[in-house]
């Protein structure tokens, strides 16, 4: 029966069930005026709809399937660990080689703890920076996403930028009292608020390229320039490396910063869901059962995770990055192409082999930039790209992710898809 099903008719029946008929607010479409597609198996670059329609992925779970969809080598030791057990609520010896091919990658961490999401490890860095400073005050940056931890949900990327909420409701005031927000870029404020708040200011949190108000780098000297200013003043700084993490390298922008906490996410669960913190020892050493922060979850680094992520860790060890770099420039410049000959006002802002587009004559380098591209237009090619195979984030605020199994004849297609959409709207 569900082999005849189409994804219209599961969304109606979804929105019996389910609040707009997803458990994740982007999921809904809703921003790009669509329906949700019920998706119903991936391979490679490919992901198939329930009625068997073809798409090119670039959405990749978020930014998770830097292997493509169905990877074999992470597939054969999920079912490996299947196995053997799902799960023990204790300690397994995927532990230790997990821990030591994340420190390959990340030579600034010393300890690292292993959670269930991205949101729970940022969580935890927060509690340790404040524990570690004794001070309240964190400093984020408009359009940086952390998840959907209380305190960090204000001027806010990804799904709040999507649907235009400022800051959620049911997070008291207070919990935000101590939360100071900055534009992503703009050093000079940063210098101002450390100025008038430094002695009490735990942490800055940041993004080290936003990826969740659409992709913006780092000005040159941003991220140094915060690791100067976070030292002087004795505060904690930590990267969310959520997305970027093994993204464009055998690990992340950390290496090159050396920040005192890291969280990581997405890539490194191989597709199942994680979060970790990572750092130095002696923040680290503050959570229990050595020190007096707590955590704790029930399926924290649970096997199937570990072993998805030493599958896709090992793998992505002797991957040319190169090939990922030169894709995306191919389909940079394949947009690039069509905006010069079409005369068009967007700009795509690249960090290696994530990408976004803006409908804005403007540079996008902060997030204010981002709110005001032209977000109908990029809803209206959305649509178009659907009807023709290729799934783009649903959201102008979510970044187009590449993988290793994507390659130049994908490319190729959707850039001429691309071009077929402006061509229409150009009539
Ligand atoms: N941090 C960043 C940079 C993210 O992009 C995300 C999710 O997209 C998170 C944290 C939260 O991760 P999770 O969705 O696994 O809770």
């Amino acid at each position: 029966m569900l082999s005849q099903v189409t994804s219209e008719q599961l969304y109606e029946e979804a929105i019996k069930h389910y609040v707009g008929g997803v458990n994740s607010p982007v999921r809904s479409f809703k921003n790009v005026e669509a329906k949700p597609i019920y998706f119903s198996s991936g391979q490679g670059p490919i992901i198939y709809s329930v009625e068997g329609r073809k798409f090119i992925d670039y959405v990749l779970a978020w930014g998770t399937f830097i292997l493509g969809h169905s990877d074999p080598d992470v597939q054969k030791e999920i079912i490996e660990q299947l196995y053997k057990g799902i799960h023990f609520g204790a300690c397994s010896p995927l532990e230790i080689e997990y821990a030591r091919l994340i420190k390959e990658g990340f030579r600034t961490i010393e300890k690292i703890r292993v959670l269930n999401s991205g949101t729970e490890a940022v969580m935890v860095a927060i509690r340790l920076a404040r524990a570690y400073t004794n001070r309240r005050k964190i400093v984020k940056f408009s359009g940086n996403y952390h998840g959907h931890v209380d305190y960090l949900l204000v001027k806010s990327g990804s799904g709040l930028a999507t649907f235009s909420i400022p800051s959620s409701k049911g997070v008291p005031q207070e919990f935000i009292d101590q939360t100071i927000v900055v534009e992503y870029n703009d050093f000079d404020t940063v210098e101002k608020v450390f100025e008038e708040h430094g002695k009490d200011i735990a942490a800055v949190i940041v993004e080290p390229v936003a990826g969740n108000i659409g992709v913006i780098p780092p000005k040159n000297g941003f991220l140094q320039n915060l690791r100067q200013i976070t030292k002087a003043y004795e505060s904690i700084l930590i990267f969310d490396e959520v997305i970027t993490c093994f993204r464009n390298e055998y690990g992340g922008l950390s290496n090159q910063y050396d920040p005192d906490l890291v969280v990581l996410g997405k890539i490194v669960g191989g597709g199942m869901p994680i979060g970790v913190v990572g750092g130095k020892s002696y923040i680290m050493d503050l959570l229990a059962p050595e020190g007096q922060v707590y955590h704790g979850g029930t399926f924290c680094s649970n096997p199937l995770t570990l072993a998805a992520g030493i599958a896709t860790l090992k793998k992505l060890k002797n991957q040319n990055y190169g090939y990922l770099e030169e894709l995306a420039h191919l389909l940079q410049e394949g947009i690039v192409n069509i905006k010069n000959r079409y005369n068009l006002k967007l700009n795509v802002n690249r960090w290696g082999s994530m990408m976004s587009i803006f409908f804005t004559e403007h540079e996008v380098n902060n997030s204010q930039n981002a709110y005001n591209s032209d977000r109908r237009m990029f809803a209206e090619m959305f649509r178009f790209l659907v009807t023709k195979g290729v799934y783009l984030p649903p959201s102008p605020f979510e970044a187009i992710f590449l993988s290793f199994s994507h390659t130049s004849k994908e490319i190729n297609y959707t850039i001429d898809k691309i071009e077929e959409f402006f061509m229409n709207v150009s009539k």
